[in-house]
Order: structure tokens, then C-alpha cells, then sequence
């Protein structure tokens, strides 16, 4: 059994009686939402193919030199690729030597290994590299790619792969997990913002992002009212990296079409704003929300491609002063 997460124990069994029955795929896609732990789950699995003597023939010994070998990071018959330091991509040199490396005899007794994350980092030249690999598999490998996106991998590595979704656990197992991790005054808050994603959800409740959020609510709100000058904000919003205060809107604006469809705060993302949120859905039209939500998602899509995040963010907020769409 897999003693990382919980959650993950479900899946687990799943491919351990896989590789009992010698029946382990060559190339396995791990998906799910980011938080919910594939890369531990990944590395873990390596370890157990790698692993010499696995225990009842289901988890790593963590005693055999394989095992200890794996645990310095030197196994030989382990590869791990992601992209480089000076680069966003996994490139078609890294295949190319992955390649190599899986066509020697391997080092011990169990599988070659090797985990590409994120998967859908390859360039197009890699991920065509790759193909040859997984059409003519070498005796004794295991490729695990692991992608939050498997949509933007091409179809050909897609199909060419057995698939694994890891799903979010139960609430009531993911609280239990969270609070075992650290002191947290708002669990199911964190857990509901993290959208059922544990890793997520405790990157919330250790950092000071609650209190930060709640700060974006009130300048949000205060953009409407007047007190708050929408371009300084859009200042500061678009000089955040990953854009957090644009999808923190962009769950907002859910959450108020949401109350305003239901007439209820009912099953909305921003548990801890529902009094805040519920007082502007009364106040705005669902078409004009309409018109932000997709505004938003496309200044959120187009963000990569050097688009002006400011002016983008400026839009977004001065029609949101306006309240039109
Ligand atoms: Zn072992």
C-alpha cells in the first residue's frame, strides 16, 4: 500500500495487482488536477518497480540496494525529465538521451523507469521523439508521464499511453488529512477554495492567502464604490506572475452567477466571502457578469502570449467600475 496520501491508496492497489499479474503497462499517463499529489504518487511508483524485492508484492522494500540507490537519486535504471533551467520545455535532447539510456541492460532487477513531468512541457519535437518510444517499447520499461493538461499532449502520445486519473478525495478524509498537516482555523474553506485539491488546500492554510484574498474582495468591492481607483489595482494584479487576482475574480464571478441562478449561497467556492458575495449578486446583472466572466477567461488564456496584462486587467476592472459588460 502506498503510504504517501491517503487518497492515493485507491489507485494504488489498482496498479500494484497490475504488476503482480505481470501485466504492468508500458507507458502509463498519470492526470488530475494540480494539489492532488501525481508527482508523489509517480516517484513512488517508480520506487516500487524499481524496488529489488517488493514487500507482498505491492510496495517498495526501502531496504534493497535498488531501494537505497533510488533513495540517493542515483539509480541508474531511473530517468527523470523535466524542463531545464534556461527553458519551459522538455526538448527533443532529453528524449533522445532518455531513449539511449532505456535501450541499455538495465542495472538491477526490476523495471527502467522513467517520469516525464510535466508531460505536456514536450515540444512538438520531443513529444514526436518520444513516439517512437512508446510505439517499440525496450524489454523491462515503464514510461510515466504526468500531466495536469493531458489535452495539450498530442492525441498520438495520448492513445499510445494507459491512462490513470487520480481522483480528490472524500471531504471528509481530505479534512481529516489537512488538519493532521497543520493548525488551520478555516479548513473547509481552504479545502473548498483548493476545489477538493488537499496539496492545494494546505498551501493555502500555511500561507497568509485568506487574508490576502479577502483584502482583493474588499478592493473589488471598493472599485465599484468609488473608494478604490480601478488602474492602480490593475497595476497591481497584473504585475502578480501566475495572475492570481484574476482568477480569484474569475471564482467570484462563478460564485455570483451561482447565487444569483439558485438564489442561494449554496455550493459556492468562497465560503468565507458568502455575505460579501451575496450583497454584490444583488446588485449586478447576470448579463454583465456574462460579459466579465468571459472577459476574464480570455485576459487568464491570453496571458502567456505577451499580451499587455495591464491593459487587459484595466479593461476587466474599468468595466467592472462601470458595472457593464
Ligand atoms: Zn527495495
Amino acid at each position: 500500500m502506498i503510504s504517501v496520501y491517503p487518497w492515493l491508496a485507491a489507485p494504488w492497489v489498482r496498479l500494484a495487482s497490475a504488476a503482480q499479474q505481470g501485466r504492468f503497462p508500458h507507458a502509463l499517463l498519470v492526470t488530475g488536477r494540480p494539489g492532488l499529489g501525481k508527482a508523489a504518487f509517480a516517484n513512488e511508483l517508480a520506487r516500487f518497480l524499481i524496488c529489488d524485492t517488493p514487500v507482498d508484492g505491492a510496495r517498495a522494500c526501502r531496504k534493497c540496494a535498488g531501494c537505497t540507490l533510488f533513495e540517493a537519486g542515483n539509480h541508474p535504471d531511473f530517468f527523470s525529465l523535466s524542463p531545464g533551467e534556461d527553458s519551459s520545455a522538455i526538448k527533443v535532447d532529453q528524449i533522445r538521451a532518455l531513449s539511449e539510456g532505456l535501450t541499455m541492460s538495465r542495472h538491477g532487477t526490476g523495471f527502467k523507469v522513467a517520469i516525464l513531468n510535466p508531460a505536456e512541457a514536450m515540444n512538438i519535437n520531443a513529444a514526436n521523439s518520444l513516439l517512437k518510444t512508446l510505439e517499440e517499447p525496450t524489454d523491462n520499461t515503464v514510461l510515466v508521464l504526468v500531466s495536469a493538461n493531458p489535452g495539450r499532449l498530442p492525441a498520438t502520445v495520448r492513445s499510445r499511453c494507459q491512462q490513470l486519473r487520480i481522483p480528490a478525495p472524500e471531504h471528509d478524509m481530505a479534512i481529516e488529512w489537512l488538519t493532521k498537516q497543520v493548525e488551520v482555523e478555516q479548513p473547509d474553506v481552504c479545502l473548498s477554495l483548493a476545489k477538493g485539491a488537499p496539496l492545494l488546500a494546505l498551501e493555502l492554510a500555511r500561507g497568509n492567502a485568506l487574508e490576502e484574498r479577502a483584502r482583493q474582495f474588499q478592493a473589488l468591492v471598493g472599485v465599484i464604490k468609488g473608494s478604490q481607483d480601478p488602474i492602480s489595482l490593475a497595476a497591481s494584479w497584473s504585475k502578480e506572475e501566475d495572475l492570481t487576482g484574476l482568477h480569484w475574480l474569475r471564482e467570484w464571478l462563478m460564485d455570483l452567477l451561482r447565487i444569483r441562478l439558485t438564489g442561494s449561497t449554496r455550493g459556492i467556492h468562497g465560503i468565507d466571502l458568502a455575505e460579501g458575495l451575496q450583497a454584490l449578486a444583488r446588485q449586478m446583472d447576470c448579463k454583465v457578469m456574462f460579459g466579465q466572466l468571459d472577459r476574464v477567461g480570455r485576459a487568464i488564456q491570453m496571458a502567456g502570449s505577451g499580451i499587455n496584462r495591464q491593459l487587459m486587467t484595466e479593461d476587466i476592472l474599468l468595466a467592472w467600475a462601470a458595472g457593464t459588460s
